[in-house]
C-alpha cells in the first residue's frame, strides 16, 4: 500500500512540475514577445525619423547589432538593408509587413515568420515613410524550444532536484498516511480512531471477531463436552488412521492397552501386540467390521473395530474396547451351576430310584420298608430343599427390582426364625439364643428371613455336641448389624472366601449328611448385596464362626440387581 501512495504522489508531483515548467516557459515566452515587440516598434519610430531627416546616410552610419533594418521603396524594391546587399535582394512588396504599412491607414504593419533570407524566425515591424517608401526593421525571437535548449542545463538541475525532492516528500508522506493504518489494534478495532473512512471498516471487523469469538468459544465448549465424555466412558475408545496410526484415543483404552498418553501418532501394533487385537484392526482397515472377544491383561474385552468409510476408501478405523470380564466370569459361573444343578439332583434321584426299585421288586421285606421308605423321604426333602435353594438363588439372580420393598424390624425376623430353629437345635443339643434390640430398615422381608435363617441353620449345623448359637441385633444410627456367632467346627482360613461360592462345601459329606444344599451362603450374599449390606466373616476351626452383616437403613434406589 505504501508503496501505491509513493508512486502516485510521485508521478503527480513529477507531472505538476513537468506542466508548470511548460506552462511557465509559454508565459515567459510571450512575455518576452510582448517585451521585444515594443522596443522594436519605438526602435522603429526613431529610425523612421531619422531616415525622413537624413536619408540613406543615416541608416549607414546605425550601428545596431542585433536589429535588421531594411528600408524598401513603395514599389516594393530594396533600398537598403542592413544585413544584405539590397541590389541583390528581392521585390518586398508582398511582404505581409510592408503590404500593411503601404496599405493601412496608420502606415504600419508588423508580422512574424520565419524568413527564408535568414533561417530563422523574425518580428517585422514597417512603418511607412511620408515619401510612400517603408522602413521595416527585424529581430530574431526565441522559440519555446531555442529558449529551452539554451536554458537546458539549469531547466534538467532544477527538474533533477525537484524529483529528489518530490521523491522525499512522497516518501514521507505516504509513510505517514500508512503508519496509523500499520499500527491499528486489531484485536480491539473500535479503540482505533486514526481515520473516519476507516470506521465503517473498524466495526464490520469489530461485529466478525465478536461472531469468531463466540464461534469459538462454542466448538470450545462442544469439544471439552465431548472429550469429557469420551476420556470418562468406562469403554475405551480409539480411532485410527488409514495406516493404523492412532489419531485419537481416551484415558479407558490408554488404562486397557497399557499405553501413554504420548502414543497418538504412533501405530496401534507397536502399542500393543495382542494378534486378536491386530486381526480386528486389519480387518478394520481392510474395510470389514469385526466384533471379538479378546483377553487383554487378564481380562477379558469386546473388542468391536468398524472401518471409517465415508464413501469407497477406507480412511481409518474406529474400535471400541468393553470391559465384559465380569460378564465372561458370571457366564462361568452359570455354566458350573448348571452342571452342579445337574449333577446334585442327580444323586437324591438314582437313591430315590434305586430304594424305589427295590420296593417295586418285592426283594425288600416288611421290616425294612420302612427305613427304605424313610430313605427315599429323606432323598426327596434334601432335593426339595436344593430346588427351593435353586428357585431362590434364580430369583436373585432376576434382579430384586420386583420385590416388594417395606420397613420392617430386623430384631422381630430373628425373633421368629430362632424361635422357629428351637427344636433343630435341640435336636443337635445346641443352644441357640437372641439379643436384640428393635431396628427397623428398608428391606425384602422374605430375603431378611433367607439370610436370617441360612446363617442361623448354618450355625446350629457346623456346631459341636453342646455348642451354643448366640444373634444379636444392634440399632446403630445410619444401619443395623446382625451378628451370628457359633461355638463350632470354624471354617479354615484359606476356605473362608470360598464358601460363599455356589456349591462350595468345606467338608462335602459332612455338609450332605446335615442335609446342606451348599447354596446357603450363596443365597445369604445375594440377598445381602440386594440390601447393599457388608458381609465380614471370622472363623477359627474348632472354636466357631462368627458372621457379622452391616445393613444400611435406608437405600435410595431400591432395584438392585442381584448378581
Ligand atoms: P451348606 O448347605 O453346605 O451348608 P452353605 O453355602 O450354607 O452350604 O455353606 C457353605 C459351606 O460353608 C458349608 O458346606 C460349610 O462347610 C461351611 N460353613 C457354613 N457355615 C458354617 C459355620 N457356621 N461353621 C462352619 N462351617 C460353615
Amino acid at each position: 500500500m505504501k508503496k501505491h501512495i509513493f508512486r502516485a504522489m510521485f508521478y503527480m508531483a513529477i507531472g505538476i512540475l513537468l506542466v508548470s515548467f511548460a506552462l511557465s516557459i509559454a508565459l515567459l515566452n510571450e512575455h518576452d514577445s510582448a517585451v521585444s515587440r515594443a522596443e522594436l516598434r519605438s526602435e522603429l519610430e526613431l529610425i523612421a525619423e531619422g531616415v525622413q531627416l537624413e536619408g540613406k546616410p543615416y541608416l549607414k552610419n546605425l550601428n545596431i547589432d542585433d536589429t535588421r533594418i531594411t528600408w524598401v521603396a513603395g514599389d516594393g524594391t530594396v533600398r537598403y538593408d542592413s544585413v544584405k546587399n539590397a541590389s541583390r535582394m528581392a521585390n518586398h512588396a508582398d511582404r505581409e509587413e510592408i503590404r500593411r504599412a503601404l496599405q493601412s491607414a496608420n502606415g504600419y504593419g508588423e508580422s512574424t515568420r520565419y524568413s527564408d533570407t535568414m533561417m530563422s524566425r523574425y518580428l517585422y515591424c514597417a512603418k511607412r515613410l511620408d515619401d510612400g517608401s517603408v522602413i521595416r526593421v527585424s529581430r530574431g525571437t526565441n522559440t519555446v524550444l531555442a529558449m529551452t535548449i539554451t536554458m537546458i542545463q539549469p531547466i534538467c538541475i532544477v527538474l533533477l532536484a525537484a524529483t529528489v525532492f518530490a521523491a522525499i516528500l512522497s516518501n514521507r508522506l505516504s509513510r505517514k498516511i500508512v503508519e496509523p493504518i500499520n499500527c491499528l489494534n486489531l484485536e480491539d478495532p473500535l479503540a482505533n480512531e486514526q481515520y473516519d473512512e476507516l470506521a465503517p471498516l473498524l466495526r464490520r471487523m469489530d461485529r466478525q471477531q465478536h461472531q469468531l469469538r463466540r464461534q469459538e468459544s462454542e466448538l470450545n465448549q462442544r469439544q471439552e463436552e465431548l472429550d469429557t465424555i469420551i476420556d470418562n466412558m468406562y469403554e475405551g475408545l480409539v480411532l485410527l488412521g488409514n495406516h493404523g496410526n492412532i489419531v485419537s484415543i481416551n484415558n479407558a483404552a490408554l488404562r486397557i492397552l497399557g499405553a501413554d498418553p504420548d502414543c497418538v501418532g504412533k501405530n496401534i501394533l507397536a502399542v500393543n501386540r495382542n494378534v486378536d487385537l491386530q486381526m480386528s484392526v486389519s480387518d478394520a482397515l481392510g474395510g470389514t467390521e469385526s466384533d471379538k472377544i479378546v483377553r487383554i491383561g487378564g481380562a477379558v474385552y469386546q473388542i468391536t473395530a468398524s472401518p471409517v468409510q465415508p464413501g469407497h476408501e477406507v480412511r481409518g478405523a474406529a474400535l471400541m474396547l468393553i470391559d465384559v470380564t465380569e460378564k465372561e466370569k458370571s457366564e462361568q459361573v452359570r455354566r458350573e451351576f448348571s452342571a452342579n444343578v445337574s449333577h446334585e439332583l442327580r444323586t437324591p434321584l438314582h437313591s430315590i430310584s434305586g430304594y424305589a426299585e427295590l420296593l417295586k421288586s418285592g426283594m425288600v421285606r416288611g421290616g425294612d420298608v420302612q427305613p427304605f421308605a424313610a430313605k427315599i423321604y429323606q432323598e426327596a426333602q434334601r432335593m426339595i430343599r436344593l430346588v427351593e435353594d435353586i428357585i431362590n438363588l434364580s430369583h436373585l439372580d432376576e434382579g430384586a427390582g420386583e420385590m416388594g420393598w417395606a420397613e420392617a424390624d430386623l430384631s422381630e425376623i430373628v425373633r421368629q426364625t430362632v424361635e422357629r430353629l428351637q427344636e433343630t437345635a435341640a435336636a443337635k443339643n445346641v443352644t441357640i439364643s437372641f439379643d436384640g434390640e428393635p431396628a427397623r430398615l428398608d428391606c425384602i422381608a422374605h430375603l431378611m428371613q433367607e439370610i436370617v435363617y441360612n446363617l442361623c441353620d448354618n450355625a446350629i449345623k457346623y456346631n459341636k455336641d453342646g455348642g451354643t448359637v448366640h444373634v444379636t441385633v444392634r440399632n446403630k444410627k445410619e444401619k443395623v448389624i446382625l451378628n451370628v456367632k457359633d461355638t463350632g467346627i470354624g471354617i479354615p482360613e484359606d476356605q473362608q472366601g470360598r464358601v460363599f461360592e455356589r456349591f462350595y462345601r468345606v467338608d462335602k459329606s459332612r455338609s450332605k449328611e446335615v442335609g446342606g444344599t451348599g447354596l446357603g451362603l450363596s443365597i445369604v450374599k445375594h440377598a445381602a448385596l440386594v440390601h447393599r449390606a457388608k458381609i465380614d466373616l471370622k472363623s477359627k476351626p474348632g472354636s466357631g464362626t462368627m458372621i457379622k452383616i452391616v445393613f444400611p437403613k435406608h437405600i435410595p434406589i431400591k432395584n438392585v440387581a442381584a448378581s
